[in-house]
């Protein structure tokens, strides 16, 4: 039997998040500053054939789905060509991509004929012009609704992304629920984390898992779902929605014991879990010839070291507490 990702506790590594890049046309001031982040120089950010190789060797051990995440992916030149390439790859399963909705309405239909493009994840934080400009720092929401419609129509799988941030947009929820009575779409709630590029932010109220459940259920009665292992969000059903709702506690951290992903940010740094530091620099690695035997050995020997889960990894890091802008890393 082929070699399998699997860590010290047993957990196997089936899902690998690969962040294109770290640039972004929007501002979301619970990713970044207003004035953004410093960007990596091009040639620090892996190349598409580096992705490629990266994804192959995983592929080779067991992983079947991709998740191409940012920054931005649609910001990346040739990043459809990219879909093109990661789609050869006879092991890889799925193909699944988050993006913040501005620039992709026109890709919708080449996109539903890439067979292994499956699910994808739009991040919408707010229903209303105004308070979106005020969380993106961008006034694309016309742009971004459009997008939304339009995959909802698609053949595309749709879940709408919502980070949850107390005094910016909790009034929302219920609204965002109203969406999934008349649409067949997964609206999913996440914690907010203190990946914005400065740290943890000074607010009032934990809107957590929780507290976020409650509000919900203040209008709606709810069904929790059965959820995949290894999902990362908590699914419920409304009696009469076409549509579900979910929460992802990221923060709060209580989905880690079946934890099946690791990441690989833009400039090629591998990380075992969200909340550490990265373990080890891959696109160094292959610059410095390494063959896909070396990667393959050094994966296994990565993975070996995955932690337990969130709050070990963010106890071991080395550069002090979280505060990395999530651009880069790929969320
Ligand atoms: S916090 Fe780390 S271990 Fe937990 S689910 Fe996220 S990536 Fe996995």
């Amino acid at each position: 039997m082929s070699q399998q990702l699997i860590d010290s506790f047993g957990r196997q590594i089936k899902y690998v998040r690969l962040a294109v890049t770290d640039r972004c046309n929007l501002r979301c001031q619970y990713c970044m500053p207003a004035h953004g982040i410093e960007i990596a120089p091009r040639a620090d950010l892996l190349t598409f054939k580096e992705m490629y190789r990266i994804v192959r060797v995983l592929t080779e051990l067991g992983v079947t789905k991709v998740r191409l995440t940012g920054g931005e992916p649609f910001v990346r030149k040739d990043f459809i060509k990219f879909l093109e390439m990661l789609s050869f790859n006879d092991l890889l399963e799925t193909i699944n991509i988050t993006t913040n909705g501005a620039m992709i309405a026109k890709h919708i239909p080449v996109l539903e004929q890439m067979e292994k493009v499956q699910n994808i994840n739009l991040s919408i934080d707010s229903l209303q012009k105004e308070k979106f400009f005020q969380i993106t720092r961008r006034d694309v929401f016309p742009e971004v609704y459009e997008t939304f419609e339009l995959l909802e129509q698609s053949s595309l799988n749709l879940k709408l992304n919502v980070v949850v941030q107390a005094g910016f947009n909790t009034d929302e929820i219920v609204d965002f629920i109203a969406l999934t009575k008349e649409k067949n779409v997964a609206v999913r709630f996440i914690e907010e984390m203190p990946f914005n590029g400065k740290g943890q932010r000074d607010i009032q109220e934990n809107w957590n898992y929780t507290k976020i459940l409650e509000e919900i259920q203040t209008q709606f009665q709810v069904k929790q779902m059965v959820s995949e292992k290894s999902s990362t969000s908590r699914n419920f059903s409304i009696g009469g929605h076409q549509g579900s709702v979910g929460i992802i506690p990221a923060f709060t951290r209580t989905i880690c014991n079946d934890c099946n992903r690791i990441r690989v940010t833009p400039t090629g740094t591998f990380k075992n879990c969200l909340f550490d530091d990265g373990v080890f620099n891959l696109r160094d690695f292959l610059r410095a010839g390494a063959s896909n035997e070396e990667l393959k050995e050094l994966f296994l020997s990565l993975v070996k070291d995955k932690p337990a889960n969130g709050f070990v990894a963010e106890a071991n890091r080395k550069q002090g507490n979280v505060s990395e802008s999530m651009s880069t890393i790929g969320g």
